[in-house]
């Protein structure tokens, strides 16, 4: 349906607290900030790629919010009096993923971001209805396929790495299949692109990126980019997973100079998980995607510097300071007078033959809104006993027709909480199978048909179907790239404090370099006490840089 079709005038039902209505006084609170101004149908407020684009909200009159133009005008929808615009990136700095165009002249209140974001700094009820909001319109629009269209095969490499970015940093997107989309072929024609140069992202309809390398993409779609100060900041946290992200929260708001990088996406493995249950203060559960967009608008409130892609490569003390080089980028160092690691886990791959040859297309590390698209309609299989293996299977029964838990163990409550055992056993679209190990993948051209399971009590084995498998079978540190700087355990985690004779509870074995959540030996993997170590740690680079600078931290008498 258009924009300009008669029907577009009737407002959009409210979903999930997306579309809320301010109330008068919050309108006159709003009003002391910006300016009322008249509309007139036809109108465009702000369009799709505009950056900085100002808060509004509708006094009278009725205003469509589309995507794309012209023959490919979307409706996503339509807002009356009393409503607002926008969506989490107008808090972000992102630019605009939608055009907003008056369809019924009327009046409009108009407020700078900046004032914006100093009101709700100071009224936590508008605040909130704001940020909720905001939050929910993004999962809709990630929903609705809105926002960027990535355009590739399948087996291609590169358009995998595409989309994942985009669904770990909750850009809204389109994946267009080359080898199956029907629209694929008319979209290239019209782009004049031959399938062999793809992939490629279009952005705003016309604006074609080739097989853009993360950063180009991060920078078209204004994500926290990294900064060309050359200043040494107090705190260089490498990872905002959890615990970086914490640290960067509590770090800003304490005074110190903050920088924050990740080399994929803000959130860290939490962000890849469809629903934290156990998170204190979300008693009916929290995504991880939603978890980290709170987290890092917190973060830049405070000042934080946030930088993604941005991934650690090397470090080295430099007179008194540390220099963290950054891959790619031109090698640009980051320098800080501590330095936090929060570099967390990445999952371990299947021990399977012909893995390589499906990973694009079949294999998952991840279970979010994203992957259960790609998969909806088909069986899948999950593989783990642990409690990602458990959440993923339940997210993903939701969307799929029949989902297999594989576990090797005799037993779920060996690595499993047991809430989450109580769910997957309850739910009806979950087989869960018990000593079973995957031994093979089957199918042709990359993609998935079958697996080949074995029973490790007798051996026995047995074919099942699935189109998808989705693998959360343990995990292995990122400390590869610390060059034996520090001292590490015998499974490659940062040693630190009571480990460490000398050392401040989470300390490594070099002063000023401090660690936190998964990454650190003995940590418990949760994200409840990531984020409790990623605030600690910053309580201890206050001491470190008071004992080393004689530098008294704010608020201590
Ligand atoms: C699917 C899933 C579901 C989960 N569900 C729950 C749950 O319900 N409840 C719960 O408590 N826990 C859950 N967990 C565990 C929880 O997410 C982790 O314990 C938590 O995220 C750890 O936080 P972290 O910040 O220490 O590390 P991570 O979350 O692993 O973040 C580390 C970050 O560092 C970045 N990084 C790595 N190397 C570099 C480098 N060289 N340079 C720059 N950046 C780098 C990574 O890209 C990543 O973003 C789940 C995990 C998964 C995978």
């Amino acid at each position: 349906m258009s924009a300009t079709e008669p029907a577009a005038v009737a407002e959009t039902p409210d979903l999930y607290g997306a579309y809320p209505r301010l109330s008068e006084g919050q309108i006159e609170r709003l009003a002391e900030r910006g300016e009322r101004r008249a509309t007139e149908a036809g109108e465009v407020l702000f369009r799709e790629g505009d950056e900085g684009y100002d808060f509004h909200a509708i006094v009278a009159g009725r205003v469509a919010v589309v995507q794309g133009q012209g023959p490919d005008e979307r409706l996503i929808a339509v807002h009356g009096p009393g409503r607002f615009l926008g969506e989490v990136s107008l808090l972000t700095g992102q630019p605009s993923f939608l055009t907003a165009i008056v369809r019924e002249a009327g009046e409009v209140l108009v407020v700078p971001v900046d004032e914006l974001r100093d009101l709700v700094a100071r009224d936590s009820a508008l605040g909130d209805l704001i940020l909720r909001a905001f939050l929910m319109r993004r999962s809709i629009l990630i929903g609705l396929g809105a926002g960027i269209r990535i355009v590739g095969s399948r087996y291609s490499r590169d358009a995998r790495r595409l989309r994942e970015f985009a669904a770990r940093n909750r850009i809204p997107h389109r994946w267009i299949d080359v080898e199956k989309d029907p629209e694929a072929e008319a979209l290239l024609r019209e782009l004049g692109i031959a399938p062999e140069e793809t992939p490629v992202v279009v952005w705003r309809g016309e604006q074609v990126l080739r097989n853009p390398a993360g950063e180009e993409l991060a920078r078209v779609l204004g994500l926290p980019a990294s900064h060309s100060d050359d200043a040494i900041c107090d705190l260089v946290v490498v990872g905002s997973g959890p615990a970086g992200l914490a640290a960067a929260v509590y770090g800003a708001s304490e005074g110190l100079a903050t920088v924050a990088l990740d080399a994929v996406a803000m959130g860290g493995q939490a962000g890849t998980s469809s629903r934290i249950e156990n998170y204190l203060g979300f008693p009916s559960g929290i995504s991880g995607g939603e978890l980290a967009e709170r987290a890092v608008i917190q973060a830049e409130k405070f000042g934080a510097r946030l930088s993604v892609p941005s991934e650690a490569s090397g470090f080295e003390q430099r007179d008194g300071h540390f220099a963290v080089r950054l891959d790619g980028d031109g090698n640009r160092l980051v320098e800080g007078r501590a330095v936090l690691m929060t570099t967390g886990v990445h999952y371990l791959r299947l021990p399977v033959e012909r893995l390589d040859e499906f990973e694009a297309e079949s294999v998952y590390y991840a279970a979010t809104e994203a992957e259960a698209l790609m998969c909806a309609g088909d069986p899948v299989a999950v593989v783990g006993g642990g409690n990602s293996a458990g959440q993923a299977a339940l997210f993903l029964s939701r969307h799929v027709p029949v989902v297999r838990l594989l576990a090797r163990e005799d037993d779920l409550t060996r690595c499993m909480s047991r809430y989450l055992i109580d769910q997957v056993e309850n739910a009806p679209r979950i087989e869960v199978m018990l000593n079973t190990e995957v031994r093979e993948l089957v199918g042709d051209d990359g993609v998935l048909e079958q697996i080949v399971v074995e029973d490790n009590r007798d051996s026995e084995r047995r074919t099942i179907p699935a189109k998808a498998v989705f693998v959360f079978i343990g995990a292995e540190p990122h400390t590869g790239w610390l060059g034996g700087r520090l001292e590490l355990d015998e499974r490659g985690f940062i040693l630190t404090g009571a480990a460490m004779p000398g050392c401040r509870l989470l300390e490594t074995s070099l002063p000023g370099v401090f660690a936190a959540g998964d990454v650190r030996s003995g940590s418990i993997k949760r994200v409840a006490s990531a984020v409790g170590e990623g605030s600690m740690a910053v309580r201890l680079v206050h001491e470190y840089l008071a004992d080393r600078h004689s530098w008294q931290q704010p608020g201590q008498t």
